[in-house]
């Protein structure tokens, strides 16, 4: 096999999820909901079986981009529909950097975006996250000294995977102010856009429309991360390139679920699905945060996404899946080029709240 086979490791959601398995655990490792999605998303999927069972156009079903043209209120031309947002953010490193390029990104780091960048033969440079008082920031006077004339692109994620860090309009400014002067492509990862307890996230293509790439999810926004349709807004004129590559990767995402998202995503919005599934789980945030603290941990209450993150001293991720039956992620595997801070873990609050009072109960008599 050629030698980028070596990126070819197991995800550590993977391998969490199958130590999870085979020891009887209560998953707060991979970030998927234990629920069903909701019923109006699977009626829409039982209605677009049988109709539509074909390739869609390369860009996306014309009904879907109409559909979130009208949801992100951008033109339906900039929509690139793809097989979830894995492969949307497969497809903007193959379009927009190469071999001797270098890709700007935070760490802690979400796993797909390093092994991404280096299939495309770029180098990702990471700048690592600060950790003061309980809470996180990014260090942007940092990320400003680590652009070179080799840098293509700036990669950001808000809400943020792992830290659940929701970027200030005022951070998003400078981001832009720095890609800006440095003529570079944002990648905004936006999948968690309907998951904020606070402030609702800037999206960052409403600040820089001319050079950011918006990547979203049906699996994420709908509660159906297996369905894998996802999307990309293009800045205005680079749909047809980057529908092309697509092409070249996957052809189309599934047809009939591109339908019944299409159909789904203003259900979603007129009924109050979004804030009702905030409200959901901003009490569950909010009892686990309670219930780690309660047993000593130090905890970095999210402001958006179904993750938190804590300082556990001395606790050891797959020490804990084994003998106290609770899964989670250790800090370490969003670490490639800094140290994680030691004894930091994620936990993943997507779980029923029996799951999370039986996760706590477990914690305890584990410590
Ligand atoms: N986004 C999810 C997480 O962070 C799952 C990612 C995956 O397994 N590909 O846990």
């Amino acid at each position: 096999l050629h030698a980028r086979s070596a990126l070819a490791t197991e995800s550590i959601f993977a391998r969490m999820s199958g130590l999870a398995v085979r020891h009887g655990a209560i998953n707060l490792g991979q970030g998927f909901p234990s629920g069903a999605p909701p019923a109006f998303l699977l009626d829409a999927a039982r209605e677009a079986l049988g109709r539509g069972d074909q390739y869609t156009p390369p860009p996306g079903l014309p009904l879907l981009r109409e559909a979130l043209g009208r949801d992100l209120n951008v033109a339906p031309e900039q929509v690139v529909v793809t097989c979830g947002a894995t492969e949307a953010m497969a497809v903007l490193a193959q379009a927009l950097y190469g071999p001797g390029d270098e890709v700007l990104m935070l760490e802690p780091v979400f796993d797909i975006y390093w092994p991404q960048a280096r299939l495309a033969g770029a180098q990702p440079v990471t700048v690592p996250m600060r950790l003061e008082g309980g809470a996180w920031a990014a260090d942007l006077d940092r990320m400003a000294q680590a652009i070179t004339p080799r840098t293509r692109a700036l990669l950001i994620n808000s809400p943020y995977n792992p830290t659940g860090s929701v970027f200030s309009r005022v951070e998003l400014e400078r981001i832009v102010a720095l890609a800006r002067e440095h003529d570079l492509w944002i990648i905004s990862d936006e999948v968690y856009d309907e998951l904020y307890y606070g402030d609702a996230p800037v999206p960052l293509r409403t600040l820089a429309p001319e050079r950011t790439f918006t990547v979203g999810s049906a699996g994420k926004r709908l509660e159906a991360t297996g369905w894998r349709v996802g999307w990309i807004v293009t800045p205005p004129g680079h749909a047809a390139q980057v529908a092309g590559l697509h092409q070249w990767t996957t052809f189309c995402a599934p047809g009939p679920l591109q339908a019944a998202v299409a159909l789904a995503l203003p259900m979603a919005r007129q009924s109050g699905f979004y804030s009702q599934l905030r409200d959901g789980y901003r009490a569950r945030m909010q009892r686990l945060a309670q219930g780690l603290r309660a047993l000593g941990l130090e905890v970095m209450e999210p402001q958006g996404t179904y993750f938190l993150s804590a300082i556990g001293v001395g606790l050891d991720a797959d020490r804990l899946v084994e003998e106290g039956r609770v899964a989670v992620i250790p800090g370490a595997a969003f670490y490639v080029q800094h140290a994680a801070p030691p004894g930091l873990l994620r936990f993943a609050f997507c779980k029923p709240e029996a799951e999370i009072e039986e996760a706590l109960q477990r914690l305890g008599q584990y410590l």
